[in-house]
């Protein structure tokens, strides 16, 4: 790591004014290390209400932009992202742990969606009822107004991002949130879309005690939509302060991956991928293949390659290039991994590999916990049902595809959810019935800017990315004239 790697100057961004210093706030850790990198001033009351204002301003103005001039706009700041990639990545890596590739490769994959997003702007329709001659029926669809969105440290380039777009594609004005974790590229892609004419009002980054933050926000006339992503408890929470407006709302919350691995499956192919997919970003993605389901003819096979390639990961300090795995990115993550890995081993499961908190590089500190396997893990563990979010696969058997089903259906999460199979009947099947908003067969990849991102269940409802995810940011009006 170089002291270049968080080349950021944290604050706020309200009514296109910078707040860099001269108030209370918290310190960025480097995951990695356990050393501070930087102070993180936090909004104070006044601060709260000056965002809402210029969100008010903002959203008068910016709705009557032009579509192409709001795309113009978003196209620059997708440019600009892509051209500050290596830094917005280094931050990234910096404050979250993730290697530098991935952080890189969430950059990009954020350029595009703005793109995605930006193209969309131009194309929101309506429609024309048929009427008798001389009169009309319209259906307008109107951007629903300012827009406040709390986002989680897993992402901390992509997760704002997926905010901001889709709101200001849609003549939104946003205030955004980030994870007081992971500031500093929230900050970077505030520079991007600032540096790229977006005009002040139109979007706001705030930072405080989250809890303070939404309340006063949600309590607000002035807010029209709420968008969060982060945990199922945080999630039902903003939904009740959200309920005293009628607030619209997208909630994109936790899951518990199941991954169903059939017979017939490609193994050697099945293993790899899913080994790669299951440690990124050490796990902590809300997509994670959790729950790993293997039917029993491969059973033995898939447990043993798992843990053998499992086990040959490199984890260390993300800035290095040779990491394949970072640290956790903050001292709760270890802890609870900890606690629930000791829970399944008391409960019968085998540990195949890992299972411990690991060293950082040199003995630098840092939260660290080997990539762990489970075998054999009954369903009563504690791990089979809540969200581990972090370096741990969870491996059982099944028999029938029913039993599979029943077992991908088994709990109140509904995110993501993973088949492997070569049987095209099975597969139409396993699409039908798996109760999951994303359901991947034979890929790992569920995130594509043009495809609707979210879930069911617990998981939340209202999607992200795709045309649904600005049709999110819209309200729909019928006009008769008679
Ligand atoms: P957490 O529930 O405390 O926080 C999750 C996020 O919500 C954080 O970014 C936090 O700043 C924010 N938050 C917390 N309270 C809030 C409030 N009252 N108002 C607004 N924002 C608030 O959990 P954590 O320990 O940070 O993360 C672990 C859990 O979070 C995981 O178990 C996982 O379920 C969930 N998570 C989900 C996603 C996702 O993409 N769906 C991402 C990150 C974390």
């Amino acid at each position: 790591m170089t002291a270049t790697s968080y080349d950021t100057t944290l604050g706020l961004y309200i009514g296109g004014e910078w707040i860099t210093d001269g108030r209370e706030g918290e310190g960025v850790t480097d995951p990695a290390t356990g050393q501070e990198l930087a102070r993180l001033p936090h909004a104070t009351t006044a601060d709260l209400d000056r965002a809402l204002e210029a969100a008010e301003r903002g959203f008068k103005a910016w709705r009557a932009v032009a579509p192409e001039k709001r795309a113009a706009v978003m196209y620059r700041a997708a440019a600009l992202v892509r051209e500050r990639a290596d830094k917005l990545a280094a931050i990234c890596t910096a404050e979250e742990g993730k290697p530098f590739a991935e952080a890189k490769g969430e950059t990009l994959a954020a350029a595009q969606l703005i793109e995605f997003h930006a193209g969309e702007a131009t194309r929101v329709y309506g429609r024309v009822l048929p009427r008798p001659v001389g009169t009309r029926s319209l259906v307008l669809q109107q951007p629903i107004g300012p827009v406040a969105a709390f986002c989680a440290w897993n992402f901390p380039v992509l997760n704002p991002i997926r905010k901001i777009s889709p709101a200001i594609a849609a003549g939104c004005s946003v205030i955004l949130k980030p994870s007081e974790e992971t500031p500093g590229a929230a900050v970077e892609v505030m520079r991007c879309f600032q540096d790229a004419g977006l005009p002040g009002d139109v979007a706001q980054l705030v930072f405080g005690v989250p809890d303070q933050v939404s309340r006063h926000l949600l309590a607000s006339p002035v807010t029209r939509k709420l968008s969060f992503t982060g945990s199922v408890p945080v999630g039902k929470h903003l939904l009740r302060l959200a309920a005293d407006t009628v607030m619209k709302s997208t909630m994109e919350l936790g899951g518990h991956g199941p991954v169903l691995v059939f017979d017939d499956c490609d193994l050697d192919k099945t293993v790899a991928t899913l080994v790669a997919h299951k440690f990124r970003n050490a796990g902590q993605v809300c997509v994670a293949p959790t729950r790993f389901h293997v039917q029993e003819g491969i059973y033995d096979r898939f447990v043993a390659a798992f843990a053998e390639q499992t086990a040959a990961m490199r984890i260390g300090n993300g800035m290095d290039r040779a990491t394949q795995m970072g640290p956790l990115a903050n001292p709760r993550r270890p802890e609870a991994i900890a606690a629930m890995v000791e829970q399944a081993v008391g409960a019968g499961a085998r540990l195949m590999t890992g299972g411990a908190r690991a060293e950082g590089p040199n003995g630098a500190g840092g939260f660290f916990f080997s990539p762990t396997v489970l075998a054999d893990v009954p369903l009563s563990a504690t791990a089979m049902n809540d969200e581990p979010f972090g370096p741990v696969a969870l491996i059982g058997r099944f028999g029938s595809d029913d039993d599979a089903i029943a077992e991908a259906n088994r709990l109140p999460y509904g995110l993501g959810a993973y088949c492997f199979t070569e049987n095209g009947r099975r597969q139409n099947r396993l699409g039908d019935e798996i109760e999951a908003g994303m359901v991947g067969i034979n890929t790992v990849r569920l995130s594509w800017g043009d495809a609707p991102f979210g879930g069911v269940k617990d998981s939340g409802f209202g999607s992200e990315d795709g045309p649904e995810g600005l049709a999110a940011h819209m309200v729909t009006k019928a006009v008769h004239i008679a």
